[in-house]
């Protein structure tokens, strides 16, 4: 089945710092999904914890939100028809080196934590996620 959704991309420290916004948005708009939303910002190391919170029991939650909040990062809502997993299939694997040719993460990712994009992984993430940023 193909709906219209809406996603939460974010584009993290490592990305924006090498100067990849543009790269990455044109790879999203080139596939069809249109960018409804978006703003840079610098989140605290808390707000970082509290978006990332379905992690907190993992080994790498602390360096996670370090991470998330070192640098600025670009927040944006990506709608299209499925666009959840299409998103997740633009990315790439979590791990840059298990990421498919031509994924941003395979082109862009340095590394397993810097892996330059985050994506909602279901729809009911993406509406936590979404309203996490962009609350009306
Ligand atoms: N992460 C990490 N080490 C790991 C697994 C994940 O640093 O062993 C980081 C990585 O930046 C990843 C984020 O934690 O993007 C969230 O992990 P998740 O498993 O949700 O991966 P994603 O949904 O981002 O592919
Ligand atoms: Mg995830």
């Amino acid at each position: 089945m193909s709906k219209v959704e809406q996603t939460l991309s974010i584009i993290k420290p490592d990305a924006v710092e090498r100067n990849l916004i543009e790269n990455i948005k044109s790879i999203f708009t080139k596939n069809n999904l249109v960018i409804k939303e978006n703003k840079k910002i610098h989140i605290t190391k808390e707000e970082a914890a509290e978006f990332y919170k379905v992690h907190q029991s993992k080994p790498f939650y602390d360096n996670l939100c370090l991470y998330l909040s070192s640098g600025p990062i670009v927040v944006m809502v990506l709608e299209g028809i499925n666009a959840v997993s299409l998103n997740r299939e633009l990315m790439g694997a979590t791990d840059p080196k298990n990421a498919e040719e031509n994924t941003i993460r395979k082109l862009y990712g340095i590394s397993i934590d810097k892996n330059s994009v985050h994506g909602s992984d279901s729809i009911e993430n993406a509406k936590k996620e979404i309203n996490f940023f962009f609350k009306d």
